[in-house]
């Protein structure tokens, strides 16, 4: 009798399952192959992460999605969570019998051409438990990044569950050419400090971090349209100031989001005149700026203002050579010390000083003698970026070897480019 090569648990050396092609197993060399072959069709790829639940991740996720569409993008998104998928609930897409053809999996269509794929389509009943276990998990993701017909798309938004557990990772690493991750967070203290795992986990696995998005900032008054702040406010952009990551935007509370949500109506669409349906069409546009510049960000500076007490003025250091940004930041000639008003966007002050002596652990500590409270570079490893962040440094790597001076007019007139992070080490 014929062997299902997919269940197949013989020993012999010639069936295909066995047999080794550069160190791995034919079926699955095939099934790498046609991962690559299916997510080389995807053009961004974005991880939607949160430190803890309820922070309204899968809410910026599939806003995120929607807002994206709503720009004229095809976009798909994917949710991951196998132990409350929520975006079925989410999109009203409760109950879809999932399709199959002879490209694969189908995605279900939503509003805008959003495709969309969850492991609820899967799962059955909400209510029930089901008990995973990692290697379980692993392959499964791997399997819908294999199967699901998406097509060709502009963004791939991928849902994760709250955490750094197999999810992220495995993702994380099926695909490495993902543009980066957006981190959600409440503005308590609670949900920060379990956003800091979630950074030090991208910087751990090289995914650049695409921003913060702190959610649930301050609630909107049904009433008189007023602004008080229940969770604190402020907490998400001072705390990506202090970990040098991009800051994406705020969203506030809005009663209609959990109306919508629960109707299963796209909030950023139905609700576009809201400052939270605002906030999110705001935050997404780093996200539409990697489309436009072939994977680059461009940076505003009102979203990276290291401190809320410091928006004054912040001082930018950016190495040099020749006169020019050195990308190779360890071995510069002279570090230009630039002072700048954030209100007027004027450089107040300009000085270049000598490095210290090159030795490990001592940039970040003069840099921040030096009063200097961001870094324009042209690469710098995770590490390091990571030193940096702990002396209250927020780093931007991938900037072009322009002249200091037209690095930071760029910054401050928020047109300033950064892109591959050009030396990692
Ligand atoms: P998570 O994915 O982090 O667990 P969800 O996206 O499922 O969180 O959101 C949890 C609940 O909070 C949902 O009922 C959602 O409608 C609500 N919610 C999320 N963001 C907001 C917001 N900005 N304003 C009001 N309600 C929100």
């Amino acid at each position: 009798m014929k062997k299902n090569s997919d269940s197949c648990d013989c020993d012999s050396a010639s069936c295909s399952n066995h047999e080794t092609a550069g160190g791995q197993p034919v079926k699955q060399q095939d099934e790498n192959e046609q991962m690559k072959a299916r997510m080389s069709k995807i053009k961004h790829k974005i991880m939607v992460m949160s430190g803890k639940g309820g922070v309204g991740k899968s809410t910026v996720a599939a806003n995120i999605a929607v807002a994206m569409a709503m720009e004229g993008k095809s976009v798909g998104l994917l949710d991951v969570d196998f132990h409350g998928p929520s975006i079925p609930k989410l999109l009203h897409l409760e109950g879809q019998l999932l399709t199959g053809s002879e490209d694969g999996m189908q995605p279900v269509d939503y509003v805008h051409g959003i495709k969309v794929m969850s492991l609820g389509f899967m799962l059955g009943n909400q209510d029930s438990a089901v008990i995973w276990r990692g290697p379980l998990k692993i392959g499964v993701i791997k399997q819908l990044l294999t199967d699901v017909s998406w097509g060709e798309l502009d963004y791939l938004i991928i849902d994760f569950p709250p955490g750094t557990g197999d999810e992220p990772l495995s993702v994380a690493q099926f695909l490495p050419d993902a543009d980066g991750a957006v981190i959600v967070t409440t503005p308590q203290d609670l949900s920060l400090s379990d956003v800091r795992k979630s950074i030090d986990f991208c910087r751990k696995l090289n995914m650049k971090i695409i921003g913060v998005i702190e959610n649930m900032s301050g609630m909107v008054c049904p009433h008189c349209g007023n602004v008080v702040d229940v969770f604190k406010k402020g907490g998400g952009q001072t705390m990506a100031g202090e970990m040098g990551v991009p800051f994406l935007g705020r969203i506030p509370l809005d009663p209609r989001i959990v109306t919508a949500s629960d109707d299963g109506v796209p909030f950023v669409y139905h609700f576009n005149e809201t400052e939270a349906a605002k906030a999110f069409s705001e935050a997404v546009l780093p996200i539409l700026m990697l489309e436009e510049q072939g994977g680059s960000v461009t940076v505003n500076p009102v979203n990276l203002k290291p401190k809320e007490s410091d928006m004054k003025s912040i001082k930018i250091a950016i190495p040099v050579e020749g006169g020019r940004l050195c990308a190779h930041f360890g071995h510069c000639e002279t570090f230009v010390l630039v002072d700048v008003d954030t209100e007027t966007k004027k450089i107040i002050k300009k000085e270049e000083l000598p490095p210290p002596p090159h030795e490990p652990g001592l940039l970040p500590h003069w840099l921040h003698e030096k009063g200097a409270n961001m870094i324009i570079a042209g690469g710098m490893g995770s590490r390091a970026q990571g030193l940096f962040a702990e002396n209250g440094i927020q780093v931007l790597v991938g900037a072009s070897s322009d002249a200091p001076e037209a690095l930071v007019k760029n910054y401050l007139d928020g047109a300033l480019v950064t892109g591959d992070n050009v030396c990692d080490h």
